[in-house]
């Protein structure tokens, strides 16, 4: 055995080492308690479940509850528990924004309690592609409807951002619409997933459509609730951001310049610009 041989060897162990140990911390920190969930009124018969994953739409009907994405997995007893607290009926639906498991991580609990989840084609395909649990029994290509209790709730595909699988989620009778991660209030940076289809070029064109309909307020993917004007700020906010990032990537800016923009001008998290985005997102904006 050569001496580089051993060295080479030796780094490769540390490295394994250390892959171990970064894994032994993230399932470490899995085990941590769940943080627990609030509610609170959007308007008549609809409630918003805030707390470790992402927002949670409750709609309440008398022949069941409509729910609205389901958090993580470890999160499904306090999302249920805010659930018992508003209706005594059982849940009979998940409509999923996207495939993220701080979105839809509860699916496979919600599956087992005879749950019916619902999502865009696209989000059942991620969610096999990554072998996460709970992948839906029930997809759709553009739109559907469920109708329960006398109340009707449409779950609309329109088009690629933050995946390729997002679905804005309306209740139309109550002027309200549930957005995913397709808009955020805190935080308030867009994550454009593009291993999951995301694109910056067609985010603001899905939310044109999401402009078109008829709604005053909106449960965000993340944050507190909002409305139109908050939406239209966001949607304003975006397109600086990519215009300036589309301007840098003609002028042949590197890459370490437009991610020192992302995170000095436009609040990005440096963490999460380590995972490929801003490659991919350079890589759109030279289209
Ligand atoms: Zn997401």
């Amino acid at each position: 055995m050569s001496r580089t041989f051993q060295r080479t060897a030796g780094i490769r162990i540390l490295a394994a080492a250390l892959v171990l140990l970064g894994a032994w911390a993230a399932y470490t920190q899995n085990q941590t308690t769940p943080r627990p969930a609030t509610t609170q009124k959007v308007k008549d018969g609809l409630y918003m479940i805030s707390g470790e994953g992402g927002n949670v739409a409750a709609l309440l009907t008398d022949e069941g509850v409509i729910l609205v994405d389901d958090m993580y997995d470890r999160n499904y007893a306090a999302v249920m528990g805010q659930v018992k607290s508003l209706s005594e009926k059982p849940v009979r639906y998940v409509l999923n924004t996207h495939q993220h498991d701080d979105h839809s991580g509860s699916n496979a609990q919600m599956l087992a309690a005879s749950v019916e989840v619902i999502a865009h084609r696209n989000a059942r395909i991620n969610m096999v592609a990554l072998k996460q649990p709970g992948a839906p029994r029930v997809t759709f290509t553009d739109g559907m409807e469920v109708h329960l209790g006398g109340k009707e709730v449409r779950t609309r595909h329109y088009g690629r951002g933050h995946t390729g699988g997002d679905a804005v989620i309306y209740f139309p009778e109550l002027k309200v619409i549930h957005t995913g991660d397709l808009f955020l209030t805190r935080p308030t940076q867009p994550y454009i997933d593009y291993a999951n289809g995301g694109s910056a070029i067609e985010w603001t064109k899905a939310l044109d459509e999401v402009l078109k309909l008829d709604f005053d307020t909106i449960i965000p993917g993340h944050g507190p609730l909002s409305d139109r004007a908050g939406l239209l700020k966001w949607r304003a906010d975006f397109e600086t951001m990519r215009s300036r990032i589309g301007g840098m990537v003609r002028q042949g800016k590197s890459k370490d310049e437009v991610s020192q923009t992302l995170i000095k001008d436009f609040g990005w998290p440096a963490g999460g610009l380590a995972i490929g985005q801003v490659d991919a997102f350079i890589a759109e904006m030279k289209q």
